[in-house]
């Protein structure tokens, strides 16, 4: 087991990417803490496979737009786990249309939970990580903060935000024994992309040279990867998860 006795936070941990991550973890041993939003449910039904794995895990419930709410998950995770040494930005939302059909309302909403977010969870836990000497952050981006598409201005503005965060942090944090690192997946078979009309499913996936969507759990198998010690000298990166639709 690759993370025995490490502590992990994944945001968004009740489905989709999210929950594959923090199985995924639990999985490699550590003791993981799913944050959620609303599903509550969800949520508890990842924390108990954790624990039937034989691992610790706590419902971390916060919106991870909102800084005074996701300090305080920190505090009381911090109380509970006694420290965090892996945390994956993972929360996410899409809230898409052209941009002249986009309000302001949908531009906020949309940056506020996707950067703003990652910015939140990250300070909340630095300082601490920092005094350790230890710490991975992982932050999930997107192909589409790469690329960019038709109807998602906002989603692509927060995704590549958070990639250039992501470098800034890495190169602040070397020196500290904390790496910083994104996994930008391309279309993963996740609620977030059944929306998707068949017509516009077909034509992604002629441009997708693998031919499918990706699971999950190909997302998780590489967060893994570098918070394990097989990861230990990549920091600043992206890796791209995403059946080489960009290369
Ligand atoms: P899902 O919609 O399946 O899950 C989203 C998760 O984020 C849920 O756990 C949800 O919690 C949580 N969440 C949403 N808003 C907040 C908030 N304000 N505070 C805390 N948690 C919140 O998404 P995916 O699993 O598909 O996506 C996960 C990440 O991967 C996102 O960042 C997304 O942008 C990125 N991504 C996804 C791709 C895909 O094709 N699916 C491709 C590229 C990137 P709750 O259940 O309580 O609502």
């Amino acid at each position: 087991m690759k993370l025995k006795g490490r502590t992990a936070l994944v945001t968004g941990g009740s489905r989709g990417i999210g929950r594959a991550i923090a199985l995924a973890l639990a999985e490699e041993g550590a003791d993981v803490a799913v944050n959620f939003l609303s599903s509550e449910r969800a949520a508890k039904e990842v924390a108990e496979q954790i624990r039937k794995m034989g691992r610790q895990s706590r419902l971390a419930q916060a919106d991870v737009g909102d800084y005074p709410d996701t300090f305080r998950m920190a505090q009381d995770l911090l109380k509970e786990f006694g420290h965090l040494d892996i945390l994956v930005n993972n929360a996410g939302i899409n809230s898409d249309k052209t941009f002249v059909k986009m309000d302001h309302a949908s531009w906020r909403k949309v940056l506020a939970i996707n950067l703003d977010g990652v910015f939140n969870c990250t300070k909340v836990f630095i300082d601490q990580m920092i005094n350790q000497n230890y710490g991975r952050v992982v932050n999930i981006t997107s192909v589409i903060g790469q690329i960019g598409n038709f109807g998602q201005a906002n989603y692509a503005a927060s995704k590549a935000g958070v990639a250039a965060f992501t470098k800034s942090l890495a190169k602040e944090l070397a020196g500290k024994g904390v790496t910083v690192n994104a996994v930008a997946p391309g279309f993963i078979e996740t609620e977030m992309v059944s929306g998707i009309p068949e017509k516009v499913r077909d034509k992604l996936l002629g441009q997708i040279p693998l031919k499918r969507f990706g699971t999950a759990e190909e997302v998780a198998r590489a967060v893994v990867y570098i918070v394990s010690s097989d990861g230990d000298y990549i920091t600043g990166a992206e890796l791209s998860i995403n059946g080489g639709l960009l290369m």
